[in-house]
């Protein structure tokens, strides 16, 4: 991207044009890769881009039951995978949880998340030279590193600066 969003965004900026962005991105990534980001798809990103926050699968259900009519928990997993495989949802596995990326970038590329104890709030560092460790760690072990995700908590700058 053009604009390189910061790690954690000030809990004042303007998120609306952040999501607007966000889902603008998928859709045109969507179009390049000839993939449809349907319905379903774009409710299940627009109710994960509506804050920085990780939501689980089930509380995304129930966001969107709010909204409208319930989806099958089939159907939103399956939305929730078609987002993962084409990089703009990653999985928290500590959290058991979905966040959207907003960085546009390879859904192979390594991933730091650095998750906010106190906001909740997640993350995306650049994990580029992190990732070179791992791999040459791995190499040297013989073994295949698969989901280059690396998960931190701590506090984030938001918060430290309230505290
Ligand atoms: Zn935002
Ligand atoms: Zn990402
Ligand atoms: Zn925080």
């Amino acid at each position: 991207m053009a604009r390189p969003a910061p790690v954690f965004p000030a809990p004042d900026h303007d998120h609306d044009r952040c999501s607007t962005d966000a889902m603008a991105v998928a859709e045109a990534l969507c179009a390049q890769r000839g993939q449809r980001l349907t319905a379903i798809r774009r409710k299940v990103l627009g109710t994960l881009l509506a804050s920085h926050k990780p939501l689980g699968a089930y509380e995304i259900i129930e966001r969107l039951a709010s909204k409208g009519a319930r989806p099958a928990p089939i159907t939103a997993y399956r939305a929730l995978e078609f987002l993962r495989q084409n990089g703009l949802v990653h999985r928290i596995e500590s959290r058991n949880a979905f966040v959207a990326c907003v960085h546009n970038h390879a859904s192979g590329d390594p991933v730091v998340f650095l998750i906010c104890e106190r906001c909740g709030a997640v993350g995306e560092a650049a994990g580029a030279a992190v990732a070179e460790t791992i791999r040459s760690a791995s190499r040297a072990a013989g073994f295949t590193p698969k989901t280059p995700v690396i998960e931190i908590s701590g506090i984030c700058t938001h918060c430290k600066a309230a505290a």
